[in-house]
């Protein structure tokens, strides 16, 4: 088999796999009773607290555990904007995951106004279009790091700016980004940023949400003490610690991976160019490393899933939380090519796990299946 769809989801760190066993097995205690037995558990959770702060340049009390990527954003979305009890206005884009969209449409409903920001053909949000958005009524302003499909990366630091001068706050999905590019959350000076840890070679059902020292974001899920008293619910220690191991390897490699990376990208782009086969390439070539989206001229993407499923090869037709429907998707839609390509769009996305072969594979039974049926 071929697994080409890492921004779907991704092979578990075999170190980050065997950091989790002991607190599966041995050290099972609940890390909030004050008994010795639970040391061990409470002291693993402070160690992965402190690695992934320091690997996003946070400080280890700006790291708040939740359930995963869609949680974190939920967090950030209804806790800055519900929460906080005024009629203020969210400003997010278009190209936005699910988690974020579909958070907006909730706080819609309930009669808070949500602002879409539309993107270039590219897929980048133009920080003037922010610019002419934003009023005193916004109170947050929701922007992905890297997207999930096509993998674009936006200009996070100067909308972050923009945000800033007027007086709002800045959240940014980052859960395809962590643990694939560079972060540092000083730098970008998000006041919030989520992660997942199943994207980067940990667990899955486990990530976080940073939270800028001194924001005033209320709990989300209410109950116990946990996570400095706002997100209760007793800890994930394995998953934790795992996710903490993973993204300490995945950082340590980090700039090796990326040239490795771009080479597949290189290598599957240039095979299908010399065979003249029809396409475009979503997004730009600066984007997430191995993240390849390309639209087909009239060719159906689902058809050429199920085919290369057929070959053992996983790719995607859009992004994986929307793999049963068969329309464009809202980002590729987003990017306003024309139908005759869009409807042909399929992301492959490479991981650690790959190597050349896979992607002149996988280029050959792209040519070969989109010849077929020419
Ligand atoms: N945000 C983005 C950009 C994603 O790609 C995903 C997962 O596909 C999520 C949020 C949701 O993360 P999780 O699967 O951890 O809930």
């Amino acid at each position: 088999m071929i697994y080409a769809d890492n921004a779907a989801t991704t092979r578990m760190d075999n170190e980050a796999f065997e950091a989790m066993k002991p607190f599966l097995l041995e050290n099972f205690g609940n890390a909030s009773q004050p008994y010795s037995f639970s040391r061990a558990a409470k002291k693993a959770i402070k160690q992965a607290r402190s690695t992934i702060a320091e690997c996003i340049a946070a400080l280890p009390e700006e790291i708040y555990f939740t359930s995963g990527g869609t949680e974190s954003d939920n967090w950030a979305v209804k806790g800055s904007t519900l929460l906080c009890g005024d009629l203020s206005e969210t400003i997010t884009s278009e190209i936005e995951h699910h988690a974020i969209l579909n958070t907006c449409k909730t706080i819609e409903r309930l009669g808070f106004p949500v602002s879409y920001l539309t993107v270039d053909s590219a897929g980048i949000i133009k920080p003037d279009i922010l610019r002419e958005k934003v009023s005193p009524k916004t109170k947050l302003v929701t922007i992905m790091l890297a997207n999930n499909e096509i993998g674009t990366i936006q200009p996070i630091q100067e909308l972050c700016s923009i945000a800033h001068e007027n007086g709002c706050l800045f959240h940014t999905d980052a859960v395809q980004a962590v643990g694939h590019i560079e972060i540092d959350v000083k730098k970008l000076n998000v006041d919030m940023l989520s992660a997942s840890a199943h994207k980067f070679n940990g667990p899955k059902g486990i990530g976080f949400l940073y939270i800028k020292k001194g924001t005033n974001l209320p709990p989300y899920l209410d109950g116990g003490l946990q996570e400095f008293g706002i997100r209760a619910g007793t800890e994930n220690i394995a998953s934790i610690v795992a996710m903490g191991v993973a993204l300490r390897n995945n950082v340590k490699n980090i700039d090796q991976r990326y040239k490795e990376l771009k080479k597949l990208e290189n290598i599957l782009i240039s095979e299908l160019s010399k065979a003249k086969i029809d396409f475009i390439r979503n997004g730009t070539s600066l984007g997430l490393p191995g993240n390849v989206n390309l639209s087909f001229r009239d060719v159906e993407g689902e058809m050429l899933l199920h085919r290369l499923d057929l070959l053992g090869i996983c790719v995607s037709t859009g992004s994986a939380c929307d793999s049963k429907r068969t329309q464009i998707s809202h980002v590729i839609k987003a990017l306003r090519i024309p139908d005759v390509y869009g409807k042909g769009t399929l992301r492959i996305s490479f991981g650690k796990d790959n190597n050349e072969h896979d992607a002149l594979r996988i280029a050959k039974e792209l040519i070969r299946i989109i010849n077929l049926i020419a």
